[in-house]
């Protein structure tokens, strides 16, 4: 098929990714390179771009060559890839070299190297991301990639069936994309294939799972995509806890940031106790998760007492969240959630070395002593300052009660 022989949905604008500050010189060093994947797709999309991806017809080594003689940075990020990461202007472009698949095991491909566009491009999944644009700016659209994104048609590059079985990720790649591309009815081949491949979700790791879901649910809107994940079954097999799509609504209605874990949080019907180590989830993401869903929940009617009380103890994201998950719909949950995200967070003034100030000899007395001061602080709505803490602590110390706040 001829350059430039797809629709361009955006003319001429779409070159402005070749704009990109440091790319002219990694295209000058490689004249043959072209940007693939997913920035061909975005600019086409009018969508901002985030990485440019390249390809080229000449093995690493030669590309390593090409950018030393250039005086460009090239580190070896993945050579037995084929992918070498060119630094230009402090920005990374990977730059990988075709490649076509020799035999695949439902999740790891054996390659080789080769000077044919077409052939790296049918190893691509979806017809949107199998695109590329050369350095003049024309873009070579060899199955129709162009057409499916205008129509938001995420569509398997060749026989989904074949596309499924040779990398079961693709199963969750299509749900990606589909979400963030695809409208009207999704493609039936695609579905087929992946109904037909749901056991082989069984091969991949805990890790590609959790991290394709997170790209998911990132999505502005994904509850499309949940409702087919949940039609075809792979909802049930990647999140058997339990989840239903709709009780994404009142975070996606209420315009709140696209959070992965503050939607799954909502998703989830059933207990998740081992939903962040089944997942591998970072120590961070299991903490946020576990304080979603479990813990004292704000409420409209409560006044700044009461909210600084849980700010202090709870924190703001974890209370905001609670918020949207109680499911807090309605101007009086906004105007709440406006309090709780305009309050300074309470911060007891008092610590180990005030008491020690105080005269008090290192111990677990001390730490028994500044609890008592803190339960004192919180009750009285965490609005007394230092010094009446620390007349407070001296009491305490002293074996005596804490008064009344
Ligand atoms: P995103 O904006 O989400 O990063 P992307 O298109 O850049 O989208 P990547 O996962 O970064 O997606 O992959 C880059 C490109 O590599 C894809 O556009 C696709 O052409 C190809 N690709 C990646 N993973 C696969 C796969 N499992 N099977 C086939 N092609 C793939
Ligand atoms: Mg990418």
């Amino acid at each position: 098929m001829p350059a430039g022989g797809a629709p361009q949905p955006n003319g001429g604008t779409v070159r402005a990714i070749l704009e990109t500050p440091g790319l002219s010189p990694v295209l000058a060093a490689l004249p043959g390179a072209r940007l693939v994947g997913g920035s061909v797709r975005d600019a086409l999309a009018g969508l901002p771009v985030a990485d440019i991806d390249l390809a080229v017809p000449d093995p690493p080594e030669r590309v390593m060559a090409a950018l030393v003689r250039a005086g460009i940075k090239a580190v070896p990020t993945g050579l037995a890839h084929g992918t070498v990461t060119a630094v230009s202007a402090g920005r990374p472009f990977e730059i990988t070299t075709l490649r076509r698949d020799t035999e695949t095991d439902g999740r790891h491909a054996r390659v080789e190297w080769t000077d044919d566009w077409q052939a790296d491009a049918a190893r691509r999944d979806f017809t949107i991301n199998a695109m590329s644009m050369d350095r003049a700016g024309a873009v070579h659209d060899y199955f129709g990639g162009g057409e499916d994104l205008v129509a938001g048609r995420v569509r398997f590059v060749g026989e989904a069936a074949r596309r499924v079985a040779e990398d079961y990720l693709r199963i969750l790649r299509f749900f990606r994309f589909f979400a963030r591309y695809g409208r009207g009815a999704p493609d039936g081949e695609a579905l087929a294939a992946i109904r037909a491949g749901l056991a082989g979700l069984g091969l991949l790791s805990a890790e590609r799972v959790w991290s394709e879901l997170k790209r998911i649910l990132a999505a502005s809107d994904p509850r499309r995509a949940l409702a087919l994940m949940a039609a075809t079954g792979v909802l049930d097999a990647v999140l058997p806890e339990g989840a239903d799509p709709a009780r994404l609504a009142p975070l996606v209605a209420g315009g709140v940031p696209a959070d992965p874990v503050l939607r799954l949080a909502a998703l989830l019907t059933g207990p998740a106790e081992g939903l962040a180590a089944r997942l591998r989830f970072s120590n961070q993401e299991a903490e946020r998760l576990a304080a979603l869903r479990a813990g004292p929940v704000p409420f409209p009617g409560d006044d700044d007492a009461a909210l600084r009380r849980l700010l202090a103890d709870e924190g703001r994201g974890a209370l905001i969240g609670r918020a949207w998950l109680a499911p807090g719909v309605g101007p009086e949950w906004d105007r709440l959630r406006a309090r709780l995200a305009a309050m300074p967070t309470p911060r007891f003034p008092l610590e180990g070395r005030d008491a020690l100030a105080l005269g008090a000899r290192p111990g677990p007395a001390v730490g028994e002593a500044l609890r008592r001061v803190r339960s004192w602080w919180l009750a009285g709505g965490c609005v007394a300052d230092a010094e009446a803490c620390r007349t407070q602590l001296r009491h305490a110390l002293a074996g005596g009660s804490v008064t009344e706040p």
